[in-house]
């Protein structure tokens, strides 16, 4: 089926106009599914739309049990250099996500936990940690293996009560929500006045958006049904009750580099061969440290592929 033609038929989700432009047509280069999509731009403020937004077990197809966020827990990574650098992440963002909220401990909520990696990592760091996710598989993995207290779904109304957490966490999770002024409304109840909400997720201002244009694997169709920048997500948030608190961009660096030229060099028709030993290359210790320079810049500029972005909910 094509769908590349099929325009968004709401408005725009951050400034409410109609007027569409086509940006570019749209596959699932992750995991190569079936499928024709498109990407339309709102004239007015830039917002990102995919087309078309499917949902319930159409876009469940395009989460299959080997969906990289589902991965194993870190400690039972096989090579040293992947274990180290799993750990790493796994550090730098629970120690970013506690240094946000001002406290030492509390309560969290890692929405769209997946197979509660990190969720696990603010437990061990003394926090009362809690999970959502709605893949039935990494759920069971989180429960079971990790012993983490993770529900089976999604967040909706009267999962958890009122005022109840210091820090709602959702990282690579918000532009997968379809409806987000709805969750939103949902997180802004849960959370505890001056409590904090961290959403970490691509930024469409990035150098990588523009440099990899349509292989840019922040698009990442269907599974993201929008494409957030800084100033436009701020907007959307502040209409619920928070304050934007900071903007850092400290994820999103060399592997979703690697990510989108591999999708670019799918779209080229490049063969295996050629695209693996591409990879080889870019992945070295070599080319690694002689980028350093340029992620070091884009973070700093915050125009890394990656945004987090903390709030504060309103007192009172
Ligand atoms: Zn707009």
């Amino acid at each position: 089926m094509n769908y590349s033609n099929q325009k968004p038929q709401k408005p725009c989700l951050i400034c409410g106009q109609t007027d569409w432009e086509f940006l570019y047509p749209a596959k699932d280069y992750l995991h190569d599914l079936e499928g024709d999509f498109s990407l339309w731009e709102c004239d007015e403020c830039g917002f990102v739309h995919t087309m078309p937004q499917l949902v319930g077990e159409d876009i469940e197809v395009y989460y299959p049990e080997d969906y990289v966020a589902y991965s194993e827990d870190v400690s039972q990574e096989e090579k040293a250099v992947a274990k180290w650098d799993r750990e790493r992440g796994v550090a730098r963002r629970c120690n970013f996500a506690i240094k946000s909220t001002g406290k030492s401990t509390g309560k969290v909520l890692d929405v769209g936990c997946a197979s509660g990696n990190f969720l696990k990592g603010m437990q061990d760091r003394g926090w009362d940690a809690f999970g959502v996710e709605p893949s039935a598989y990494a759920s069971k993995y989180a429960n079971e293996v990790l012993g983490l207290d993770v529900k089976h779904g999604y967040l909706v109304d009267g999962l958890f009560e009122d005022d109840f957490f210091d820090l709602v966490m959702l990282w690579d999770v918000f532009e997968h929500l379809e409806d987000p002024e709805t969750s939103l409304e949902v997180m802004r109840k849960i959370i505890k006045p001056g409590g904090t909400l961290l959403l970490s997720l691509p930024n469409s201002k990035s150098w990588d958006r523009h440099y990899f244009k349509e292989a840019w694997c922040g698009w990442d169709v269907p599974r993201h049904y929008y494409a957030y920048n800084p100033e436009l997500l701020q907007r959307l948030v502040e209409r619920h009750g928070f304050k934007k608190k900071l903007l850092k961009s400290f994820t999103g660096r060399h592997g979703s580099a690697a990510l989108s030229f591999d999708y670019r060099h799918k779209i080229m028709g490049k063969s295996q061969a050629q695209r693996e030993r591409f990879q080889n290359f870019f992945n070295s210790y070599f080319f690694r440290l002689l980028s350093y320079p340029f992620y070091f810049l884009s973070d700093r500029l915050n125009r890394s592929a990656n945004m987090t972005m903390v709030f504060t909910k309103d007192e009172a």
